[in-house]
């Protein structure tokens, strides 16, 4: 990210229904990671952009245009921003694979599948209902009302931008929120082409509002923000840490969606085709950047070697390029950095030990030299302790466990401060059920992996995060619940003691 001058696709922040620029008038460039060239400015917005677009959030969630919607309504909103979004899927997922390389046909179906979440909180929004409570104390009616929290600031990261961002924006606009969403200042182009949609489907101005600008300036300006009445973060660990900080000064509740180390386990007994498709599903879809990564694959001693063998032939065989071309497989990694991370990983790894059994650097195909491209990787020979299986590389680069049964697979799973997802493998029901319930994960995938739907929660543990989105479960992230004591009767009580 350098302040750029040059006449570049300018995009603008989004704050009260308005387009503006930076009160700075500083600027980013965003650079497509397969040419390295830069294609558009985003605002590098800083606490004064910020304190407007909180400002919008907060008139808008009082404003009787939004407020004062009733809840079918406002679920007619979403469900017509369903339909606008489907029929603008192809650009906004060109736009994505512009900014963060990942293959367009990946991006063009999210950004379609964003309407799916759309959908199911439209219908859920004339749903969120409190309850009668069965009171102990004859003359009194309680009930609850389950109610919006206020301003919600939406954290995304570069990987999936509009999905993680609707995953937040859907459920909390479904209750009556507004929001502010902040998006990485790498990928920020998509969730800026959104707002328009929005408008068009009939959201109020300042509902949702887009700040851009770098994590340390625009993102903790926001985070800390007192207007902010709640946090919906997704990233990484350091970055939640300083986040969580800034949130308990203020005592505001907060998700956290983070990354994960999560295991890939193969049982000898497994339909292995189908495991050989979800291992190389796991590590190498999204060149590996993916947060529910299947990063670690352990596989089952009996059939090691005939195992690692296909995942190893077929990692050789992945065809890498331009994320555009459909026959493309992998495209190359996001930004500089991660590159340069990806490839400090593998190094650590073979110092550690490790071997290379495929990839394990920068392709010499001159065709990809202006790409940010690493290897598909398979690292066999790894120990659990090794950095390698405990820390997130987010990259396509896959370390192979090997376990002798269903403890020590359990045992190795489990054994890291992540807690985001599992892949078990393994045609045994009974052994599928046990498994699904002995691993630490907020997502156990059995002869699957990387699936996720609307109504599923999604989530982790540990260093994974806490809070849940999707399913019925984000409803009660993004509300809050009161509690109605009316007295039915003329009796006066004693004001000295509490009623019981
Ligand atoms: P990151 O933590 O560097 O940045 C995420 C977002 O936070 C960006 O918008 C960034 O600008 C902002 N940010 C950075 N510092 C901030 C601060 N001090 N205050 C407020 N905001 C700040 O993560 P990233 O590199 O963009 O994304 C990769 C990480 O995201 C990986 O660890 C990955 O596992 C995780 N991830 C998790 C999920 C999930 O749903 N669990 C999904 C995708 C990615």
């Amino acid at each position: 990210m350098a302040s750029v001058s040059t006449a570049l696709h300018a995009y603008r922040l989004w704050i009260g229904g308005a387009w503006e620029d930076a009160a700075s008038g500083a600027t980013l460039q965003s650079e497509n990671p397969m040419t390295g060239e830069a294609w558009a400015s985003i605002p590098d917005a800083d606490a004064e952009d910020v304190d407007r677009a909180v400002a919008a959030a907060r008139a808008a969630f009082t404003d009787p245009a939004w407020a004062g919607l009733t809840p079918s309504a406002r679920g007619v909103l979403l469900l017509r921003l369903a339909d606008i979004i489907e029929e603008h899927a192809p650009e906004l997922g060109a736009v994505e694979t512009r900014d963060n390389g990942k293959l367009l046909k990946e991006m063009a179906a999210q950004a379609k599948a964003l309407a799916r979440w759309y959908r199911f909180f439209g219908g859920l929004a004339d749903k969120i209902e409190g309850q009668v409570t069965a009171i102990d104390q004859p003359t009194v009616f309680n009930y609850t009302l389950r109610e919006p929290v206020g301003v919600i600031a939406a954290i995304a990261p570069w990987n999936s931008p509009l999905l993680l961002a609707t995953w937040k924006l859907a459920p909390a606009l479904a209750a009556g929120n507004t929001m502010v969403v902040k998006p990485s200042e790498f990928t920020s182009a998509s969730i800026l082409e959104l707002m328009p949609l929005f408008e068009h489907a009939g959201f109020p101005p300042g509902v949702v509002n887009v700040v851009t600008g770098t994590g340390g300036r625009c993102g903790a300006a926001l985070t800390s923000h007192p207007g902010i009445d709640r946090i919906a973060f997704t990233g990484g660990p350091e970055t939640a840490i300083a986040i969580a900080r800034s949130a308990a000064e203020r005592l505001i509740p907060a998700t956290f969606e983070l990354g994960g180390k999560s295991a890939n386990i193969v049982f000898e007994d497994a339909q292995l085709e189908a495991a050989e498709a979800g291992v190389l599903a796991g590590i190498f879809a999204a060149s590996g950047q993916t947060c529910i990564a299947g990063s670690r694959l352990l596989v089952q001693r009996s059939i090691q070697a005939e195992f690692v063998a296909r995942i190893v032939a077929r990692a050789r065989a992945i065809r890498l390029g331009d994320p555009t071309d459909p026959e493309t497989q992998m495209g190359p990694a996001a930004n500089p950095a991660q590159l340069e991370k990806i490839k400090s990983f593998v190094a650590d790894a073979v110092a550690d030990g490790a071997t290379i059994a495929a990839g394990g650097g920068v392709p010499r195909d001159p065709a990809l030299a202006g790409g940010l491209f690493h290897e598909p990787t398979v690292l066999t020979g790894v120990r659990p302790e090794m950095r390698i299986a405990q820390e997130e590389v987010f990259g396509p680069v896959l370390a192979v466990i090997d376990f002798e049964d269903e403890a020590d697979a359990v045992r190795i799973a489990n054994d890291t401060r992540y807690g985001l997802a599992a892949g078990v493998w393994t045609l045994d029901v009974k052994r599928a059920h046990r498994m699904a319930r002995a691993l630490r994960a907020g997502t156990v995938w059995v002869n699957t992996y990387r699936a996720v739907a609307p109504m599923s929660p999604f989530g982790g543990s540990g260093m994974s995060g806490h809070g849940r989105e999707s399913g019925l479960e984000a409803i009660r992230e993004v509300t809050q619940v009161k509690s109605v004591w009316i007295e039915l009767s003329d009796t006066v009580q004693d004001p000295f003691t509490l009623r019981l």
